[in-house]
């Protein structure tokens, strides 16, 4: 039978298309059309019967890989698509059609959007044979999917690529599943201690902040139940309280205190999140830590500076006040009174100045210390500032005089306890404090104005000769507010004048006259003559006494100078009251100096009288100044001796030329035995010292006739002469 065969050339593939279209592609149309077989332009001749089959066979293998899952795609070398199953449809939304000949590489991505997306296709085409390659790739409603690819190139005869088909698997859940899980185990090892533990509390994970917070290792801990943690701070109702919430809600979160391997406890911030299954039931229980102790202790310590004085550790003035607060509240409901003591220890600067802030504060201290144990544990003993304390006193008795005498009784047991010897370090040291108090009951209500009412009572004491109890009064308040206005007045009163020296006389047994005491008077245009008793203080405190002192020192030797001239007073000496403050003076020694050269005067007949305070001082740096002065003749003379510290191993060591008998020792020692004893004894010492010894405030010849009988021969008081001004004091001398 003949066939009709119908002859194509395969080179000429247009010719071969164009007789295709025009017959309609299939063997059977080709059959249709009377065409038997196909003969290529190298090949067999194939029957139609043949063709058909394999087109059979084609169609039949097309049908499957339609069906299967993973993408096919047929590529050009140069990456045109010439075929994709119809996978690419279910994963892309393109249609094979849309796809046929666009360039395959315009719908990949690669895998990270970092990467440079210009260099994946030709790495992509240019990789060879591909293995498991992971790319994105494009979809029609703008989404990104993962392939994995694999490839296989298909060669032409001449060895060349002459197709390349990928086959690729939609790995996207898979690859978001993984990239979850990594991003769990990282967010598992974070900074937050975390565990996870079973229903029965078992442990079952850690991570390595967990071991960092608690010092066990993963090891130690999985399979121990979360009880191993536990610290013991807290008790059994914490517990049920934190599985009750747990239960309720499924999480807690707080604040709880856990112990470490080493049996350190610290405090964490944790949360406890309990896992259900799908059946509602608790699977697991995830549990975070966050160690919160560094910040626990840097919250105290922020509470610890915010109320409490870092030196002494006592509350300061903040929590004073508060605690005042409270204790005004409490005495309107209870009715009962209370007090503040306001304490101020007495020279406490001079210490500071001497021997240095570190042996201040170890003073410091121990006053806190002190006054600690002499009240309750209701009562308040707080720092103020410097050398102040603040002590508050509950609870008193109701009766306001009853309460001033339970006040008085631990004002003085403070006292007591203050004047006790203390060691600072190297040096023994003796201290006194003034205490002003006040009461307070229902009536009150203003914290600032007791602090006020009790330091202007302590102001009082330390005006009244220090180391005593005070308490306030109105009459005080106004002796304050005058004070305040004279302060203001100090500073003007050199400028315009107004101190003038008072001279008293002083003499020996015979009445002669030796010389004088030279004593500061203000004149004050209202006031009259005010004592320098109310404002030698007040000047030292506020600095002013260096300029009153040189002032001082230059009118006495200007009228040392004066008598010099004369020739029945050229021989009187002068003695210069001269305070702590100015005597430690850096340029003191050489202020002298200057006034004696200034006014050329003779040394010799000029006497500075210092008090016991000077003791505070650094006994070296005294002796050196005291020693420079004596050699060129300046003496020196001990004013108000007994009262102060009388040391007598710094009286030894200081070059004194002169003791002078405190006043008070004076008044009463014609009635009064021990002052008589105190007297002869401290002429006695003198006298063993070689030193010459001068009582003041001899008022009566029965006074003189005492001391004299004891061996004290020279005297200044009323006896013989107020202090006068000068017209008046030489007129007196011209008496005697
Ligand atoms: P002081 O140096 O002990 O002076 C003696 C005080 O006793 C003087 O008081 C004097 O008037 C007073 N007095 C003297 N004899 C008698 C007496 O027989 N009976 C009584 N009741 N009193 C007598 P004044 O002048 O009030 O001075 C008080 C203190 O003020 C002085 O005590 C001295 O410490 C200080 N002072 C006075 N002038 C100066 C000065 O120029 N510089 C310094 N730094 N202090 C001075
Ligand atoms: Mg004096
Ligand atoms: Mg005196």
């Amino acid at each position: 039978m003949t066939k009709n065969i119908m002859l194509i050339d395969t080179l000429n593939r247009e010719s071969f298309e164009k007789q295709l279209t025009r017959i309609e592609n299939s063997p059977a149309d080709l059959m249709m059309n009377g065409i038997d077989a196909v003969l290529t332009h190298e090949g067999p001749v194939l029957s139609c019967d043949a063709h058909l089959a394999i087109t059979k066979s084609e169609a039949r293998y097309r049908h499957l890989i339609n069906r299967i899952a993973a993408l096919i795609v047929e590529l050009t070398p140069t990456g045109e698509i010439l075929y994709t199953n119809e996978a690419i449809t279910l994963i892309t939304g393109f249609s094979t059609e849309e796809l046929i000949f666009c360039n395959w590489l315009d719908l990949l991505l690669p895998l990270q959007e970092s990467t440079h997306l210009n260099l994946l296709p030709q790495q992509f085409l240019e990789n060879g044979e591909l293995n498991a390659f992971k790319t994105r790739i494009l979809t029609g409603d703008g989404s990104r999917k993962i392939i994995s690819w694999n490839s296989a190139h298909v060669l032409g005869t001449n060895e060349l690529v002459e197709r390349i088909i990928y086959f690729g698997i939609d790995v996207t859940e898979q690859v978001l599943a993984e990239q979850e899980l990594s991003i769990a185990a990282i967010a598992f090892e974070s900074q937050e201690g975390m565990m996870v533990a079973d229903a029965n509390g078992l442990i079952l994970r850690v991570n390595n902040a967990f071991v960092t917070i608690t010092g066990y290792s993963a090891e130690e801990v999985i399979g121990k139940h979360t009880r191993t943690l536990q610290s013991g701070h807290h008790n059994v109702d914490f517990y049920a309280e934190m599985w009750r919430i747990i239960t309720s809600t499924s999480m807690w979160f707080g604040e709880i205190w856990n112990r470490r391997k080493n049996g350190e406890s610290y405090t964490s911030y944790q949360s406890i999140t309990a896992v259900k299954d799908t059946n509602g039931i608790v699977s697991h229980y995830v549990s975070t830590l966050t160690d919160i102790t560094a910040s626990h202790l840097a919250a105290e310590e922020i509470k610890n500076l915010a109320f409490y004085d870092p030196l002494t550790h006592l509350p300061n003035r903040r929590l004073l006040i508060d605690r005042l607060k409270q204790a005004l509240i409490s005495s309107t409901r209870t009715d009962l009174e209370g007090a503040v003591l306001f304490i101020d220890l007495d020279y406490f600067k001079a210490l500071n100045d001497t021997h240095g802030h570190a042996i201040g504060d170890l003073l410091l201290k121990q006053v806190a210390q002190r006054l600690t144990s002499c009240v309750r544990e209701c009562d308040t003993v707080s720092r103020l500032s410097g050398d102040e304390y603040v002590v508050v006193l509950v609870n008193l008795n109701k009766n306001s005089v009853v309460a001033a005498a339970q006040t008085e009784s631990i004002g003085r047991k403070i006292l007591a306890a203050l004047t006790r010897p203390y060691q600072l370090d190297k040096h023994h040291y003796h201290c006194t404090a003034s205490i002003g108090a006040t009461l307070f009951n229902v009536t009150h209500s203003d914290t600032e104005e007791l602090l006020q009412q009790a330091d202007i009572a302590m102001y009082e004491g330390k005006r009244t000769g220090r180391n005593k109890l005070c308490f306030f009064d109105q009459q005080m308040q106004d002796t304050i507010s005058a004070r305040v206005a004279l302060e203001n007045e100090l500073h003007l009163a050199i400028k315009r004048g107004q101190f003038q020296l008072y001279y008293q006389i002083q003499v020996d047994s015979s009445g002669c006259p030796l010389g004088a005491e030279a004593l500061i008077r203000w004149l004050h245009p209202e006031h009259g003559l005010v004592s320098p008793q109310q404002f030698i203080p007040l000047a030292e405190e506020k600095g002013l006494i260096l300029l009153i002192g040189q002032w001082v020192l230059e009118t006495a030797c200007a009228q040392l100078k004066a008598w010099q001239q004369e020739c029945n007073t050229s021989n009187l000496t002068l003695s210069v009251n001269v305070s702590a403050h100015q005597f430690r003076q850096a340029n003191f020694v050489n202020q002298v100096l200057a006034t004696i050269n200034r006014y050329a005067i003779n040394p010799g007949l000029l006497k500075l009288e210092l008090t016991e305070s000077i003791f505070l001082s650094e006994i070296n740096d005294t002796v050196i100044v005291m020693d420079t002065l004596r050699k060129i003749g300046i003496r020196f003379s001990l004013d108000d001796f007994g009262t102060g510290y009388s040391c007598l191993q710094y009286l030894k060591q200081l070059p004194f030329d002169q003791l002078k008998i405190d006043r008070s020792f004076v008044r009463d020692i014609t009635a009064n035995s021990s002052d008589k004893t105190i007297v002869s004894t401290i002429i006695a010492m003198a006298h063993s010292l070689e030193l010459d010894v001068i009582a003041e405030g001899v008022e009566t010849e029965e006074q003189q006739q005492i001391l004299l009988e004891k061996g004290c021969v020279y005297y200044q008081g009323y006896l013989f002469g107020k202090p006068l001004p000068i017209e008046q004091f030489n007129v007196l001398l011209l008496k005697t």
